[in-house]
């Protein structure tokens, strides 16, 4: 275990500090234990590349043991045996905990993965807790049916919904906390067990959330959780045959090995893949509503969200005016460290990905794009990247086709007689179908098109609005299966029809 680094941050609180500097362990079958074969690899803070601590790096002798721990606590603990309103209980009490230390966790997430921090608090924190208070209520609430027969009336039929059972987890980095929370909030609340494996850039806020699973009381083995590489690690979690089910959240390409992978036992799987959302903002929109609107959508979380409006689309009489509005707003955009309360927008998660985001932009401009706003690094140090908008682009072109992942935006203009079908071809010409916006005052135009759109969420006159009660999730290679809302409920349970004789 290699000391801490020198240059951790002076704003981070001293909780927050203190769970950084202190030894980090797996959590396997409700112990906090080192990894099997001894090694530990390095977190870095993505605002200087600086080493923040060291977490244990877990291979495919630690996923055996969390597999077995898992599968022991849903085949013979008590955990299947329990209430389901003692596990809603349970699931209270973690989002109690979990609230409690909202400025502790918003502190590492805005550390680890380079967040503002004042965002990290007021959305990351919070939206994770009602996620778990929201799923909590599920517990007693996953019902069957009763279903007449046409074979007779001497027959009662009727359908259980039962647990999946053992589950594998992988997710991301770009919201870590939070996407532990979607993954294990479904999971907990059927009566599922877990193995979370956690990304490999960004694991300290899931650490931390391992010792509140454990002080709420969860039974040993409910939750396991893990650091470590998606090769040594991930890869063997995800092939395991005592493994029922497994829900990833990470790039398509990784999804796609995921899903092979998955067929050595044919375990359930859902994946929550990649996107390149268009903004679609109307001649007649409130206009300044749909230039804030359509950068935030794509600069919040330095653009590192699956759903990111990554292809804006504006009618030709506004197009100049949206490009001049979105290039005001990225040229003041205050880019700095998380954890400076001024900050607007951090750097990325780390050096792969800053390297991913700038060759995008000398892909764009070699391709001979237009950049009306940043297109280069900012500072030269830590992974900054300044939000840009380019224009003069179309499909076949990498920044136009490919997801970037970064604060970069890539506009186009519809004209006056494009119909709202050939609006949407253009809109819908991707691989990907995660989310969409609309930015309209015409009701008849907005529903028209919320139709035409090949996606698993389309908003109107808004952009990344989730809530725990939606369903998200992708159409074509954005994913399968969805998270959260009452729909996430069916991945993780199986149905079981029981018809008897009268
Ligand atoms: P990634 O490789 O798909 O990583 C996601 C998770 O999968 C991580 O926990 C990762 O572990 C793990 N993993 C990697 N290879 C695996 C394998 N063979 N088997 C099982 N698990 C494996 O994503 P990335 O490389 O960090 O980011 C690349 C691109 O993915 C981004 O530029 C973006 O386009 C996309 N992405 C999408 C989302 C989303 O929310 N949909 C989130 C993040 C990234 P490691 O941490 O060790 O890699
Ligand atoms: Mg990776």
């Amino acid at each position: 275990m290699a000391a801490a680094a020198p240059a951790i941050d002076p704003r981070l609180g001293a909780d927050a500090l203190s769970f950084v500097n202190s030894r980090h362990q797996l959590y396997i079958d409700g112990k906090f234990t080192a990894s099997s074969n001894g090694k530990t690899f390095a977190v870095y803070n993505p605002a200087t590349g600086e080493e923040i601590c060291q977490v244990p790096e877990a291979d495919h002798v630690d996923v055996d043991r969390a597999v077995h721990a898992a599968r022991r606590a849903f085949d013979s603990g008590p955990w299947p045996a329990m209430l389901p309103s003692k596990r809603g209980q349970l699931m209270q009490r973690l989002a109690e905990l979990l609230e409690q230390h909202t400025d502790e966790f918003a502190e590492l997430e805005s550390l680890d993965n380079g967040k503002p921090v004042s965002v990290a608090r007021v959305a990351d924190v919070p939206l994770a807790v009602d996620l778990f208070r929201y799923m909590s209520g599920w517990s007693t609430k996953t019902l069957g049916s009763t279903i007449p027969l046409s074979a007779g009336n001497d027959y009662l039929s009727y359908t259980v919904r039962e647990p999946i059972g053992v589950v594998a987890q992988i997710i991301p980095w770009n919201f870590p906390l939070l996407m532990a929370a979607w993954k294990l909030g479904p999971a907990l609340a059927t009566g599922c067990t877990v193995i979370l494996k956690l990304a490999e850039q960004t694991p300290l806020t899931g650490l931390r959330l391992a010792q509140l699973i454990d002080q709420a009381g969860f039974p040993p083995g409910v939750v396991n959780v893990l650091t470590g590489f998606g090769e040594p690690c991930g890869a063997p979690l995800a092939a395991h045959d005592r493994v029922d089910k497994v829900a990833f959240t990470g790039s398509t390409e990784v999804g796609k090995l995921i899903a092979k992978t998955a067929t050595g036992n044919l375990k359930k799987v859902t994946l929550e893949l990649g996107g390149k959302s268009p903004a679609i903002i109307f001649p007649d929109a409130d206009m300044d509503a749909a230039i804030a609107g359509a950068a935030s959508a794509i600069f919040f979380n330095q653009g590192q969200c699956c759903c990111a409006g990554s292809r804006l689309f504006a009618h030709e009489s506004v197009f100049d005016k949206v490009i001049d509005g979105m290039s005001n707003i990225a040229a003041k955009i205050k880019i700095g460290p998380g954890l400076d309360p001024a900050t607007e927008l951090g750097p990325l998660v780390s050096e792969e990905q800053f390297d991913r985001v700038t060759g995008f932009l000398k892909s764009g401009k070699d391709q001979g794009a237009k950049v009306n706003a940043g297109g280069n690094r900012s500072g030269d140090r830590g992974y900054f990247v300044q939000p840009t908008v380019l224009s003069d682009v179309q499909p076949g072109m990498k920044v136009v086709d490919e997801e970037i992942f970064g604060p970069v935006v890539v506009a186009q203009s519809f004209a006056t007689d494009a119909d709202l079908d050939r609006l949407a071809a253009q809109a819908n010409d991707t691989i990907y179908g995660l989310a969409a916006s609309i930015w309209t005052r015409d009701i008849s135009a907005a529903h028209k098109m919320a139709r035409r759109i090949k996606a698993g969420t389309v908003w109107v006159n808004c952009h990344n609005v989730f809530d725990a009660a939606l369903p998200f999730g992708g159409y074509k290679q954005s994913g399968w299966g969805r998270e959260m809302g009452a729909e996430v409920l069916n991945n993780y349970t199986e149905v079981k029809a029981v018809t008897v004789k009268l």
